[in-house]
């Protein structure tokens, strides 16, 4: 399970829109979409292209690192934030729902009493 990035920001689209919000985003995407055609040239050399979230979803072609529960539960805490709302990005958020660290991190922000938001393409039925 990739970390692609993680940062604190306002939350610019749907109905949540200027809630304040810790974005966590993962790799690994199950679709390849166009998008707006981004190119981009990978350390492999290999250009790519895809959507604007084009390392997430390709992230294989990149040196990003494996995260676990604690690292997870670590930026949470870091970015000293208990009332912002947590959305979990991708790539595709939902492909990790059966790795243990990520449910143990789903675990630990409901047990804070978190709002947890996915930002998903909608082909994988939640099923924790
Ligand atoms: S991250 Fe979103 S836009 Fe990009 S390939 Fe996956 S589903 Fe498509």
């Amino acid at each position: 399970m990739k970390l692609i990035e993680h940062f604190l920001s306002i939350q610019g689209e749907g109905a949540y829109a200027g809630r304040l919000a810790i974005f966590v985003r993962f790799g690994g995407c199950n679709l390849r979409c166009a998008g707006f055609g981004v190119r981009l040239k990978a350390p492999n050399a290999k250009e790519l292209i895809g959507c604007d979230t084009i390392k997430a979803a390709q992230c294989e072609n990149f040196d990003f690192k494996d995260t676990n529960f604690s690292e997870l539960k670590n930026i949470i805490k870091s970015h000293n934030a208990p009332n912002a709302i947590i959305v979990l990005s991708g790539g595709e958020p939902l492909l990790h729902q059966k790795n243990t660290d990520f449910k143990d991190f789903l675990r630990f922000l409901v047990e804070q009493n978190r709002q947890v938001h996915f930002e998903s393409n909608g082909t994988i039925e939640p099923d924790f």
